[in-house]
């Protein structure tokens, strides 16, 4: 009996071993491209060398290897108030500048595209193919010129959005605030007519139009004058995650209908509305009376600190799981189909990933589930990559 078991258990690990091994091929075979990463901002601008393995954070070009990524736009970001005195869009070319300095450390590792073209010769020669996107319309500072130079520049998607609105087009922030409404006098949402502007030169450019971040009417405004397919590079689902940075089911149909794609942003807070309501509880009236009861007995350094470990203690057991996030994926393909989802992960953006996500060589992860599911060898290839590549190629001159 016991050489039956020792035989048994030998056959399954071979078995196991054998469909590892296949679900690599797999990976390693798709193109996986990932519409979202913030390590411009949270690293490397700092002078973090991300060449070799980084034990902070989530991502580095030897953790991009093993969780075999080949396209990654790299997020050029800035927040409300500019970095640099000369403004945001300095804050941009600062940014970039620092992509450029990664690129040409490592010329047998990283490249960047700046057409399709370019794309593909990345791939087939086994670099990491970056791109630029820049994460908010601010740092055009309502300057044509600004949107060429940057577009110059490499960058091939824009969100015209961040948080902040522009003065031509209101963020999801700004459109579900209640202080938005102003006093007594609702302020205009949407797109300007130089917003509107903006969006057709960004076509002629060939900038893909980024409308994660922007508010409903923002969105409607802007697909009804884009003249090619949209990205949402990191947004998730309304129906599963109502909270306001995901996306509603008539917004998901008005994207297929455009032919455009929306990449799952992993963010544990917008996979689980329960992880959402215990962070806004935190963030609120009860963490107000934590910190107050810490206050009692500790400075301001020591209180901030164990606090902090606090704070993360408390929503560790509402991180959501890598499955979850795989719902965001299953439920735009019951609505729309395959053709219109991507990965937009937010990797050194966030401050919480769902169990099963925690870095960048988590990806061939994803593909299990989606295979475990019962997707399609051609369904995950699309989910993966094959998605984004079409827009891209759509857009791109
Ligand atoms: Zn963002």
């Amino acid at each position: 009996m016991k050489k039956l078991l020792l035989l048994l258990s030998f056959f399954l690990s071979i078995i196991f071993i054998a469909s590892s091994q296949s679900l690599r091929k797999l990976h390693n075979k798709a193109i996986l491209a990932d519409t979202h990463n913030d390590i411009l901002s949270s690293a490397v601008l700092d002078g973090i060398d991300i060449s070799n393995r980084v034990k902070e954070g989530h991502s580095d070009l030897v953790r991009w290897k093993e969780g075999g990524l080949d396209v990654q736009f790299f997020s050029v970001w800035t927040g409300e108030k500019a970095r640099n005195k000369e403004g945001f869009y300095k804050d941009a070319e600062q940014e970039i500048d620092a992509l450029s300095i990664l690129v040409l450390k490592n010329p047998d590792r990283i490249t960047l595209a700046r057409d399709y073209k370019e794309v593909k010769k990345g791939i087939r020669q086994d670099k990491l193919v970056a791109l630029i996107g820049v994460e908010g319309g601010h740092m055009i500072e309502d300057d044509m010129d600004k949107l060429q130079a940057l577009y110059n520049q490499g960058m091939r998607y824009m969100t015209l959005t961040w948080n902040n609105s522009t003065s031509w087009a209101t963020s999801a922030k700004d459109e579900t605030s209640f202080s938005f409404e102003g006093q007594g006098e609702t302020k205009r949402k949407g797109l300007t007519s130089f917003g509107k502007q903006v969006v057709k030169r960004m076509n002629e450019l060939g900038i893909i139009v980024d409308l994660s971040h922007v508010g409903e009417q923002t969105f409607y405004d802007a697909i009804a004058t884009v003249t090619k397919p949209v990205m949402l590079s990191h947004s998730s689902v309304w129906s599963i995650c109502p909270v306001f940075r995901n996306v509603k089911d008539e917004q998901i149909k008005a994207v297929a209908k455009n032919g455009g794609v929306i990449c799952i942003n992993f963010y544990s807070g917008f996979i689980d509305s329960n992880f959402a309501k215990k962070m806004d509880e935190l963030e609120g009236t009860k963490g107000k009376q934590i910190k107050d009861s810490l206050q009692q007995y500790y400075d301001a350094a020591k209180m901030n600190e164990i606090w902090r470990q606090r704070f993360s203690a408390e929503l560790e057991p509402f991180r959501p799981t890598l499955a979850q996030m795989v719902d965001h994926i299953d439920h735009i393909v019951k609505l729309v189909g395959d053709d219109y989802v991507g990965i937009g992960s937010d990797y050194d953006g966030v401050s919480s990933l769902p169990k099963g996500l925690e870095d960048v060589t988590t990806y061939p992860k994803i593909t299990e589930e989606l295979l475990r599911r019962g997707y399609s060898k051609k369904s995950v290839y699309k989910i993966l990559g094959g998605n984004v590549m079409r827009v891209m190629k759509a857009n791109f001159r």
